[in-house]
């Protein structure tokens, strides 16, 4: 199994984006928000060490699985695993892309384009997730409430949706200026706080959190009880876990 070593560190990363993590103003009620200032394209997957996408014309599509960044310039991307800024302090994805099943990538557009109209936009932060991949975080991680346990060889059938069939993603929402709405945690707190439904949180995270599961549910996604970030397609039909390498997509 590959494991993708450290190389340079990403110094600038976290100041990239101009703001504080979250945001410590209330923007009022999203659903009472008026119709939104139009997202401007944002290349905010500055990440000097990965690959990117090229800009590209045509939707790339392999065994099913499309690239985000053609349906839709709205999404916002930064993805975890192609930086140090994850619960494993390396970099797993030797490319900076993010990748869905055709469907699932429509239906996150539908919900992108609620969001969009209330002022918001989706900032993917995992999407498809190669099964070596993911037996990698299994071995350091094996808690089945936050990370899914794949088996040594992927079955012939009972699929379910995954990341490594590229039928969940990991997000938050950011406002106009790409600022994250303030949320329960950040990204892969692996604690009881990451649980949607957690006491303890603020009023205004709980507020942009049930937002999120209100819009996302809508477009036919599902949340979990462990993680806020992440959804499952819940219309589509579960298919094959696939080792895809993420580089396969850059091309
Ligand atoms: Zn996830």
């Amino acid at each position: 199994m590959r494991i993708f070593k450290l190389f340079l560190p990403l110094l600038f990363l976290l100041g990239a984006a101009g703001c504080l993590p979250a945001q410590t103003e209330p923007a009022g009620d999203p659903a009472l928000e008026g119709p939104s200032q139009e997202q401007p394209a944002q290349d905010r997957d500055v990440y000097p060490e990965v690959k990117k996408v090229p800009p590209q014309k045509r939707v790339k599509e392999i065994e099913g699985l499309v690239r985000l960044a053609d349906f839709d310039a709205g999404f916002i991307f930064d993805l975890k695993y192609a930086t140090e800024d994850n619960f494993m302090g390396r970099i797993f994805y030797p490319a900076a892309v993010a990748v869905l099943k055709k469907e699932t990538a429509e239906r996150l557009l539908q919900a992108n384009a609620i969001f969009r109209s209330d002022g918001y936009s989706i900032k993917i932060w995992d999407a498809y997730r190669p099964l070596s991949v993911q037996r990698v975080f299994w071995q350091a991680c094996p808690d089945s409430r936050f990370v899914s346990n794949p088996d040594p060889l992927p079955p012939a059938g009972g699929w379910k949706a995954r990341h490594y069939n590229g039928m969940s993603v990991d997000l938050t929402l950011v406002d106009a200026t790409g600022c994250e709405l303030q949320m329960p945690t950040a990204f892969d707190d692996f604690s009881e706080k990451a649980a949607p439904d957690y006491p303890g949180m603020s009023d205004e995270a709980r507020r942009y959190v049930q937002y999120l599961q209100r819009v996302m549910e809508s477009a036919g996604f599902a949340p979990i009880s462990t993680e806020w970030w992440h959804f499952n397609d819940a219309q589509g039909t579960p298919t094959p876990y696939l080792d895809i390498p993420l580089e396969d997509f850059l091309e």
